[in-house]
């Protein structure tokens, strides 16, 4: 499978190019009319009457095309909803009556395009292909899980809303960057993540495989690069569980896993710089030749001065045998080539590099730079592939057929799209998921919009989409990196699946609200939604009342904790109490002094639902002040206890 990297091209005959623009219809629904909570959200939804009952008598009928992801559905429907169903091989129009038909080759929409038709009496997915089918079958997942017509609670199991869908994604990079060097992620882990981000349409994982802490893929050119380039030092004392390499086994193995997903995985080998670990096994590749040992990223000095040298024919021949390997190993067109943050420091002290520069008439060591990475390009190209880096890959010129990935900011992205050159934006602004909440919530990652203002019509072709990034540094068990992922992540993925018009950000905290329940099942302990913000206009220096609705947040009796997070501003947030009111009534109260700045103190509240009635209004009222001025920013959250 190779990634579609260009814009997909549509056909005369296509019902969906009859849509002159986004049609989002929720009508009526059945008996009250409950939407459908699907994230990302589809191109248009039409809401039917009833629902199609899934039985023990319920055939999924596939044909010949169809018959992979018909294999497929059956088994996430067996292990979603414990459903289990029929596989049965049709001709096109002969299946009847309580029947998922999954059918390819009637529609011509988008790559990855699909229509979803349920009714009392069926479901039809058609699609003009296999990646069309399988976000069918990841919407049909989702429905499965619809909230009831009448009232709360859920549908029951099997049944699913009577709905009309045409759907296909606005960008065909909907992408996740995760840093498997700085610290080691199983196997295990990314196989989650890649069934995480294929529930949500999710296609491209990039994998940032080599690093200064380590190399993390097995090259059988150069064995030392995963016996000694893969672990720390003993001295250093890491936890085995995060270090470690992947065998070009277990790579073979998980790409195909993640292609049955309708997910790429491009590899990222770093050059010229973040290359320490290849490096400290085979130094001479280095302008000082070494030696280097490796050591753990929060540990060290930041980023490491010593790079590939540029002046070493070696460098190359090395750098070409491993990309050899990784060709065979990964089908995706790009092959990702870092480029970023290389210090200069060594090329200028080093003679072969200088004579580099000399010979082929470089003004200086950044044009140096860019003659490394063209070099690197003409060879990718060569055998067929192109190559991604960050934005660093546009200083002293950029490679004729390079794409860069924009990250200190959407600037680089606009300057190589304006060049005519494909672009993914993932800036540090909205899209690097290792950041704290504070810095960037769901909402921030929400209101992204990957093509900037500055970009005409023709330019904008060349966005490919985008991209979160997460950086294992900080953050490194598999539940803190899941809560930093989730639910940011299903912001990305809306952003970059859904029509541009789709940004509302209410609805989308409602649908969120909703997934919870799919991210628990995926094992996921996904970081809350904020119940509310203060802001410095809410601010005064004495305490005063400040007010948040959270009738939708508590459904339940019980015991809710109430937790206060200051994320900006000079001054930090005192508080007095927090109450909980019924119908605008203190129904139970929390009295302690608490702060949340630079540090918390006492920032949680402990408060007792003792009876839940749906309909009354339910509110958090907190009496706060901010400490030494009024600039003062944070979020509300609610959890419930135990
Ligand atoms: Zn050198």
């Amino acid at each position: 499978m190779v990634f579609i990297a260009t814009e997909r091209k549509g056909s005369e005959s296509c019902p969906m190019n009859a849509l002159l623009f986004v049609t989002i219809c929720f009508l009526a629904g059945p008996a009250g009319g409950a939407g459908v909570d699907l994230i990302p959200q589809p191109v248009s939804v039409e809401l039917g009457k009833g629902f199609f009952q899934i039985d023990g008598g319920t055939v999924i009928t596939v044909d010949s095309a169809s018959h992979e992801v018909g294999a497929l559905l059956q088994r996430y429907l067996a292990d979603d909803g414990e459903i289990e169903l029929a596989l049965r091989v049709d001709s096109a129009d002969s299946h009847g009556d309580n029947t998922i038909a999954l059918r390819v080759g009637a529609q011509r929409e988008k790559v990855g395009g699909y229509q979803l038709d349920v009714t009392p009496a069926g479901i039809e997915i058609c699609a003009a292909g296999r990646e069309g089918l399988f976000y069918g079958c990841q919407t049909l997942r989702q429905l499965l899980l619809q909230p009831k017509a009448e009232g709360g609670g859920r549908s029951p199991i099997g049944a699913v809303p009577s709905v009309a869908i045409r759907d296909f994604p606005r960008f065909s990079w909907r992408g996740l960057m995760l840093d498997c060097s700085r610290t080691f992620q199983s196997i295990d882990y990314i196989k989650k993540t890649i069934d995480r981000m294929a529930f949500y349409k999710m296609n491209v994982l990039h994998l940032h495989l080599t690093d200064d802490q380590g190399w993390r893929i097995e090259i059988s050119r150069y064995p030392e690069l995963t016996r000694k380039g893969a672990r720390f030092p003993e001295e250093w004392n890491e936890p085995a569980s995060h270090q470690g390499y992947y065998s070009q086994k277990e790579i073979t193995a998980l790409v195909r896993y993640a292609a049955e997903r309708n997910i790429t995985i491009v590899p990222e080998i770093e050059l010229p710089g973040h290359c320490l670990a290849a490096l400290a096994c085979y130094p001479d590749l280095s302008c000082t030749g070494g030696p280097f040992e490796i050591f753990p990223f929060f540990k060290g000095p930041g980023i490491n001065e010593d790079i590939y040298c540029a002046g070493r024919e070696e460098t190359f021949h090395f750098l070409e045998a491993v990309l050899l390997e990784i060709f065979e190993l990964f089908p995706s067109l790009y092959i990702h080539i870092g480029g970023d943050e290389a210090p200069k420091a060594r090329w200028i002290a080093c003679d072969r590099c200088q004579e580099r520069i000399d010979r082929e008439g470089l003004e200086d060591e950044r044009a140096l730079q860019s003659y490394f990475i063209k070099r690197i390009e003409k060879f990718v190209n060569s055998k067929g592939r192109l190559i991604i880096g960050w934005d660093e890959i546009l200083e002293g010129g950029l490679a004729p057929n390079a794409a860069v990935m924009s990250w200190r900011g959407v600037g680089g992205g606009i300057a190589a799209a304006r060049a005519g050159q494909d672009v993914v934006m993932s800036p540090t602004s909205h899209c690097y998921f290792d950041y704290t909440y504070g810095r960037i919530d769901t909402r921030r990652a929400y209101l992204f919009e990957p093509i900037p203002e500055e970009l005409d019509g023709d330019e904008a072709k060349h966005v490919l989409g985008l991209q979160a990034n997460f950086w294992s540094h900080i953050d490194r068990e598999p539940e803190k990196v899941d809560s930093q992922l989730f639910p940011r992540l299903l912001s990305i993925a809306e952003r970059g699946w859904s029509p541009r018009e789709v940004r509302d950000w209410d609805a989308f905290c409602r649908r969120v609200k909703v997934h919870g329940e799919h991210l628990d099942r995926m094992g996921v302990r996904a970081k809350p939604m904020p119940i509310g913000t203060w802001t410095p206009r809410q601010m005064s220096e004495i305490y005063a009342p400040l007010t948040w609705d959270v009738s939708a947040a508590i459904g339940a009796a019980g015991g809710y904790c109430v937790l206060f997070e200051y994320t900006h501003g000079a001054h930090r947030l005192g508080i007095e109490k927090v109450a909980l009111l019924i119908d605008g009534e203190i129904a139970a109260i929390d009295i302690h002094r608490g702060v949340t700045g630079a540090r918390h103190e006492n920032n949680r509240y402990s408060l007792v639902v003792d009876r839940h009635t749906a309909g009354r209004s339910y509110e958090i009222r907190a009496w706060v002040r901010a400490e030494g001025g009024v600039d003062s920013s944070g979020q509300v959250f609610l959890f419930k206890d135990g």
